[in-house]
């Protein structure tokens, strides 16, 4: 499979590391309270704490999304999270606001397993079976501006874990089949909540010719699964569970949808990382969770509540999202005046903005 991201050097933060952390957040806090309403920081639930704490908002990549979109007297967007996401916000953003990555190296490894060039060969497939017309594309949140492009310039769509039954109705009311990228689990997942039988789901693997499907599969399918994984999710086994259960009886199990559809049937809930989060802020005192989904989340909601247990189903950390720390935000925040901010050339923004827009407005 080809890795489409470019690869580049890791800035390395010029802040001194003697300095102690709580004196970075005090210098980080006193810059953004100087910026006022112009300058707004937005943290994933990935995030670590000392920088979920700092955010002005803090959210699943959906919330982040619309967060951005409605920054009316932003004019820069720090966006703590993983590249596609801070694509996703500059996509979004007016022409007048300027969004920043406190470090450009915090990729996502599933979003690159499926690069424009690679969905390009699928969609040729397709059409050279005369199928595209009656096949919606539709991305995942979780992949490069240029494939969100390609998807909007074909009449397609973008999802997140919070909206992926909702789109995928969206699509069938529009086509007879999917083609979904980049993550198999989550596309599976969110097929079989739909009720499309399992012989109608198919794999296509962008490493073998016609991605290892027969032309009879191509024309039946109704939903065509690009070979894509996240590391961090399918670390979790069905195994986890049941010892989980028997270690904490009474315990809620939650799964985040970029699971195996295994580990998924097994759970007692499945959903966005901001579906688990108002999860466990609504249970009583007393209650017991075990989920799987990236371990910072997790730590920082049994912080956070301390009258509930909330134990990870096994440690499981996204080390992009890890990237991204106290010493590469206060040097982005302390001269963001000379910074680079985030930059897609017009056709892509224009066209990513397309599926992202049909997104937004899927109710
Ligand atoms: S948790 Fe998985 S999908 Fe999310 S950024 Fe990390 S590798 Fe990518």
């Amino acid at each position: 499979m080809q890795i489409a991201s470019p690869v580049l050097a890791e800035k390395r933060p010029t802040t001194p590391h003697d300095l102690e952390e709580s004196e970075i957040v005090e210098r980080i806090r006193s810059i953004l309270a100087a910026h006022g309403s112009t300058t707004v920081l937005l943290a994933h639930h990935y995030q670590r704490r000392e920088i979920v704490d700092l955010a002005d908002f803090r959210g699943d990549s959906f919330e982040l999304c619309m967060a951005a979109s409605r920054q009316r007297e932003a004019e820069r967007i720090v966006f703590c999270g993983v590249r596609f996401m801070v694509e996703s916000a500059s996509i979004l953003a007016r022409e007048d606001q300027s969004v920043f990555h406190p470090n450009e190296r915090a990729g996502c490894p599933m979003a690159d397993m499926a690069s424009c060039s690679l969905v390009e060969d699928a969609w040729a497939d397709l059409e050279a079976r005369g199928l595209a017309s009656t096949t919606i594309p539709v991305t995942y949140m979780n992949s490069d501006a240029d494939l969100k492009a390609f998807t909007g310039r074909n009449g397609g769509i973008v999802c997140t874990s919070s909206n992926a039954t909702r789109v995928f109705d969206w699509a069938f009311e529009r086509g007879e089949r999917i083609i979904f990228y980049p993550d198999e689990h989550l596309g599976r997942n969110v097929a079989n909540w739909a009720g499309i039988p399992r012989d109608l789901q198919f794999i296509y693997d962008p490493r073998l010719p016609l991605g290892g499907l027969s032309e009879e599969d191509f024309r039946r399918s109704r939903v065509l699964l690009w070979k894509g994984y996240c590391h961090v999710h399918t670390h979790f086994t069905a195994d986890h569970i049941e010892h989980a259960r028997s270690k904490w009886p009474g315990v809620y199990v939650m799964a985040h949808p970029e699971c195996t559809e295994e580990v998924v049937a097994e759970a007692d809930f499945s959903g966005s990382t901001s579906q688990m989060c108002r999860k466990v802020a609504e249970a009583p005192a007393g209650a017991i969770f075990a989920i799987a989904t990236e371990v910072n989340m997790i730590h920082r909601l049994a912080y956070e509540h301390p009258d509930k247990q909330v134990h990870t189903l096994s440690r499981s950390l996204c080390p992009n999202m890890y990237r991204i720390n106290l010493y590469n935000l206060y040097d982005l925040v302390r001269d963001i005046e000379n910074a680079e901010p985030v930059v897609l050339s017009a056709q892509v923004q224009h066209d990513a903005r397309l599926a992202l827009d049909r997104m937004l407005a899927v109710p």
